[in-house]
């Protein structure tokens, strides 16, 4: 019923309806100046340029771990349309992924479980759940351990073969934010990561400054979310990216979600992000995690109102939250608080601290 030519140019309408080709040679195609693509598995497409060389970057897109986060999902299937129609050029190997299509399909977040903590080891250890989102996790790290295997440099461990690797997990927020684009920078341990004494690499800085991103957070701890996933594991320049408020399929204004589209067709193009802080496109602000706030039990009170925006600061003295004998008191002359949440079960976080690190940040970029 669907047509191989609605597999790339409706990706998301082809994945939606559960589409799956009728054959193998159905699930290739080549589209416009010899771009090559293949449908690998439900929302998973790559796409590959005519040539594939040595220096070929590898750049995994994904959209939609949350269900109900759309715009950044109907943005990657319009760019896998246009790539496929020759209206967007392609320089790099890309791996679209949409990541929970039957959140999608029930306009939710997630089903069962938060697919966003399911990823790697560390949630095998602590939160991987029997849930209908769990064997998914499965399968997307599968598909980033294939993508990234199978990248140019694959081979080649240490200096440069991480910057040929990028991963970009695009979201958008459930709350307001003072910042209201901004990108969280997963920690990770892996080595090549890592050259610079824990320093980021300026590359990423580069593309966020170009995608007009206003901020950028710093994990300090090992997470369970894809990009720290690809990072960790696949050695992936990877962020996840927050771009504005969540809407319905449809309801999206896709031209507040401009300056991104346009970084992420510029990556995929080839071209390179102009380094540093222009007048034009600043280099964004970067806080690092410096403690958060630990649900103890059902005594639990967070001492700020429900709908505080993400990134609000506080001043020294502060007590954020209470539990029994427990209490946050911010340490830091300015600590800010993101992700608020008092409705987690005991145990679980309840909020990030962050304070700001810019110009050091900045000043030991690789
Ligand atoms: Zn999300």
């Amino acid at each position: 019923m669907t047509s191989s030519a609605d597999l790339a140019g409706d990706f998301l309408a082809y994945s939606l309806a559960g589409a799956r080709p009728a054959t193998p040679a159905a699930a290739r195609g080549v589209g416009a100046h010899g771009l090559r693509w293949q449908w690998l598995d439900d929302g998973i497409l790559l796409l590959e340029p005519a040539n594939v060389t040595p220096a070929t970057r590898s750049v995994l897109l994904s959209a939609g771990i949350h269900g109900d986060e759309t715009a950044p999902i109907e943005m990657l299937s319009r760019l896998v349309a246009d790539l496929a129609a020759g209206r967007a050029a392609l320089a790099c190997r890309v791996l679209v992924v949409l990541g929970n299509l039957d959140a999608m399909r029930a306009a939710k977040r997630y089903l069962d479980d938060d697919l966003n903590r399911l990823f790697g080891a560390h949630a095998q250890r602590a939160t991987r759940a029997p849930g209908r989102e769990t064997p998914r996790a499965a399968v997307l790290e599968a598909a980033a351990e294939r993508f990234f295997a199978a990248a140019s440099g694959a081979a080649a461990s240490g200096a440069g073969a991480p910057l040929t690797r990028w991963h970009l997990d695009l979201h958008t927020a459930i709350r307001a934010s003072a910042f209201e684009q901004f990108a969280l920078l997963p920690h990770t341990s892996n080595p090549g990561e890592h050259a610079n004494g824990n320093a980021p690499a300026r590359a990423i800085f580069d593309w966020l400054a170009d995608a007009r991103i206003a901020a950028v957070l710093i994990h300090t701890e090992p997470g369970v979310t894809y990009s720290a996933f690809t990072a960790d594991r696949c050695g992936a320049l990877a962020c996840t990216l927050e771009l504005g408020k969540v809407r319905p399929f449809g309801q999206n204004d896709l031209a507040r979600f401009a300056s991104a589209d346009a970084a992420l067709r510029r990556l995929v193009a080839g071209e390179v992000a102009s380094p540093g802080a222009s007048e034009s496109s600043p280099m964004p602000r970067v806080f690092t995690v410096i403690g958060q706030i630990t649900k103890q039990s059902d005594a639990f009170a967070l001492n700020v109102a429900a709908d505080v925006p993400n990134f609000t600061p506080f001043a020294r003295g502060t007590v954020l939250a209470e539990d029994g004998a427990y209490r946050y008191v911010v340490q830091h002359e300015e600590e800010r608080i993101v992700f608020p949440n008092p409705g987690v079960k005991p145990g679980l976080r309840a909020g990030l601290l962050v304070v700001e690190t810019t110009r050091e940040t900045l000043a030991a970029l690789r």
